[in-house]
């Protein structure tokens, strides 16, 4: 596993279309390992490598769950809205980052001290739209420097925990950012045309992935991402089985069949390749929860598709760990996915 490239992506920001840092990261670096790279009209990044078909798409987005500027009050102190699904638990007294313009703002998110809170208040839930994001700077200055609309992420640095074993801020999805990268890297010999796409705005709703996918029209697809590490002390077997280091996952389905019902052509094809290579997987059914793959699959007539997700605990907080064995593994599948993709042709 490259853990500078993962490093370099964990930093940077991408709060949902404010993706900038991370598309110039994944141009760069999609540009070394692909024939060709372009950014679309939406945002995303396409590189390519190979000719003819077949054609698969493989695609992982650069966006993460974060914070955006609701409404600056007269003391200075901030209001935001979320972008994404994000626990309000996790909010209070986090370190984030504003992202205006001028520069970058370091702040946090504000709560009264338990001194102060009343027996009921000590019960209840603190909704987020209740929080506020304090920079602790002097009105006047926030209100030059700060504006509605400027994004916010957390304020998380990238920690190597030794053992292979990495913590850190946005792992959904920049660990399968890095695992494109490096599946693209590795990929050199194969029939037909790889399209390595870093899509924008998955967190709201899958969107840089359904313009990219109707414009290349791919023949298959697999989204790359996180899925939840479920070998935490408050997660039952019966909840999720999922563990880390134990290999990526292979989807079965997505939100209960609201996302992705993956082609099982495609998944047979993809436990198939896992067995004979002697990678450890691990069969995935997700509850709730999608992936890009979920709107790719419906695009057009239909693209035969699949999903192979790297196990991450603590998705959607400001951060979570992984094992880069696991990341390892999902390469290794994939590029041997991509490799066999003729025999699917042939099935
Ligand atoms: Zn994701």
């Amino acid at each position: 596993m490259d853990k500078q490239l993962l490093e370099r992506l964990s930093n940077a920001c991408g709060v949902t279309g404010y993706e900038d840092e991370v598309r110039e990261i994944m141009k760069k670096e999609l540009g070394r390992v692909c024939d060709e790279v372009e950014v679309d009209k939406f945002g995303n990044v396409v590189g390519k490598k190979g000719s003819g078909s077949p054609t698969i798409m493989l695609a992982a987005h650069m966006d993460e769950v974060g914070l955006l500027v609701k409404y600056i009050d007269e003391n200075g102190f901030i209001r935001f809205i979320k972008m994404g699904g994000i626990d309000d638990r996790v909010l209070p007294s986090d370190q984030v980052r504003i992202l205006s313009e001028k520069r970058q703002i370091p702040a946090m998110i504000g709560m009264k001290p338990p001194h102060l809170l009343k027996e009921e208040e000590e019960k209840k839930k603190i909704k987020y739209d209740e929080m506020f994001i304090d920079t602790g700077l002097p009105k006047e200055e926030v209100q030059k420097l700060v504006e509605v609309g400027d994004p916010a992420v957390f304020d998380v640095a990238f920690t190597d925990l030794g053992d292979g074993r990495f913590m850190g801020k946005a792992f959904d999805n920049r660990v399968g950012c890095a695992v494109l990268v490096e599946a693209m890297r590795q990929l050199e010999s194969f029939q037909g045309t790889v399209y390595a796409v870093a899509t924008t705005q998955e967190e709201v709703g899958l969107k840089g992935a359904r313009t990219a996918a109707y414009k290349l029209d791919p023949d298959y697809a697999l989204s790359l991402d996180t899925t939840i590490g479920g070998d935490t002390p408050d997660i039952g077997k019966h909840e999720s089985t999922i563990e880390l280091g134990k290999g990526p996952c292979i989807t079965v389905v997505e939100s209960s069949g609201r996302g992705m019902v993956p082609s099982p052509k495609v998944k047979r094809h993809m436990i198939n390749v896992a067995k004979e290579a002697e990678i450890p997987y691990q069969l995935d059914a997700w509850k709730s929860g999608m992936t890009d793959a979920a709107i790719i699959y419906m695009t057009r007539e239909g693209i035969p598709s699949g999903g192979i997700c790297v196990p991450a605990r603590y998705i959607h907080s400001p951060r979570g760990i992984v094992f880069g064995n696991d990341m390892d593994n999902a390469v290794k599948l994939t590029v041997e996915f991509v490799k066999r993709i003729g025999e699917l042709e042939q099935a």
